[in-house]
Formats: structure tokens, sequence, C-alpha cells
């Protein structure tokens, strides 16, 4: 079960929705700003609305808070807020990274209320804002982690996670989420060649503490940063 922070706001007046099929996932945008369920309370309020319109956040530290009550009608995706939830990450993803803390909690908050509603955990039921109509929501970087099977693949394996495993590159390390990589040596074979040039380029320093090779010894690298390396490597980002 998803640990969600109650917040206790206060809303005009709400009415419930009768179909849930569909979660929407938005970020702040405008400033990488990690922006609280209370905070955007206050602007939705400001705008006339009931109140803050995502029914959750999730902060830069994963922390997921309560926004408009779930059983609510939302307030996040014009013509489609009759049947959706909809997801507030918080950060402006057109220049950060989510971070790894909120890509895992996203996909578990996922799993949860897709698991609760009986909703399919794939891309036609699962979708960025942008997709439903003309906006640059949730930002590039985090609608990438949507388009190549991340956030789903993750989702996946918390609602089941016996029978599915994350996503490919990681289809033998599902017990390894917590795991760290702290040197070159410890890397699985997928990612050796991104990281290995992300050293010899100067891109990954760690702390100071070097292997027998020279390289470094404290990298303190999680499965998911790596993930994140390598497509950022196919993408052409280090070369
Ligand atoms: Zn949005």
């Amino acid at each position: 079960m998803v640990k969600v922070v109650e917040t206790d706001l206060d809303f005009s007046s709400l009415s419930e929705r009768s179909v849930t099929d569909m979660v929407v996932i938005h970020h702040t945008g405008c400033n990488d700003i990690d922006a609280s369920a209370e905070q955007i309370h206050g602007w939705h309020k400001g705008q006339g609305w009931a109140g803050i319109g995502y029914h959750y956040v999730i902060r830069k530290d994963g922390t997921i808070e309560r926004g408009r009550p779930e059983w609510a009608i939302g307030s996040h995706a014009y013509g489609e807020n009759s049947h959706t939830i909809g997801i507030h990450v918080s950060g402006d993803f057109e220049q950060a990274e989510p971070t790894v803390e909120q890509v895992e909690n996203c996909a578990e908050l996922i799993a949860d209320i897709c698991t609760r509603y009986g909703i399919p955990i794939d891309r036609a039921h699962i979708v960025g804002h942008g997709e439903l109509m003309a906006t640059s929501c949730p930002g590039t970087n985090l609608q990438m982690l949507l388009d190549n099977g991340i956030i789903t693949g993750k989702a996946n394996y918390y609602a089941n996670p016996s029978e599915v495993k994350p996503v490919d590159g990681a289809q033998q390390e599902g017990n390894r989420l917590t795991e760290r990589f702290n040197s070159l040596a410890s890397v699985p074979e997928w990612a050796y060649d991104t990281v290995k040039k992300m050293v010899d380029k100067g891109l990954l320093t760690g702390g100071g503490l070097k292997d027998a090779g020279g390289y470094p010894a404290d990298l303190d690298l999680s499965l998911d940063m790596l993930r994140i390396f390598v497509i950022n490597d196919r993408a052409g980002l280090y070369d």
C-alpha cells in the first residue's frame, strides 16, 4: 500500500466521479520548484477553482501528498476530468530530470490506483497531459519515461512483482532496485559502456575514492540512475 500524506485541504465544492479508467501525469512547469499540494491548492483557488485540481502531488523527495480527494472529479485535463485521476510531479521537466524517488513512487502510486480501479497498466491508460491536448506538460524528460515504457514497466512490476519484471535491461535486476553501484566493476554489463564513457569524460567523478584501476570507487549510483544514463546515452547526450 502506498503511503499518502494527508493534507486536509478545504474545497469549496466537489462532485463525485462515476468512471475511472485513466491516469494523467503532469508537472509544475515554468519553474523547477518543489511545489506542494498546499501551494498548488492556493494557486488553483486563486483561479476561482474549488481547490487543487490534481488528486496527488509527488514532491522531489518522493513524498506523495493528497490533493483533491480521489473520489472527486478533478480539474487537471480539460474535457477528460470526468474519467481520470491526475498526478502532479513537482518540477519543470523541460529543464530538470524527475528525481529517482519521484519516478519510483509515481510508478508505485499508479500501480496502486490501477489495481484498485481495475485499470490496465499500459500506455492507453497511463498518459501524459500533452497526449490529451496541446501542452508541453509533463515536460520532455518525464514524457520520455512514459514513452520508453519505464514508468508503466515499473508500475506493472509494483502491481505484480512476482510475475512482471520492470523493463528490458533490468530483467534480472528486479531484486536490485535498492542496490547501489559504486565502481565500474560493479555496474551491470548493459550499463558498463555508458558509465565508463561518463567517467572518462569527467561527467561522473564520485567523491574521490579510487579503485585499483584508478577509477572512482564511490559512485553511489542506483539502478534507476543507470537506466536513465543508458537512455540518455542512446539519445546521444554524452557524445
Ligand atoms: Zn498538466
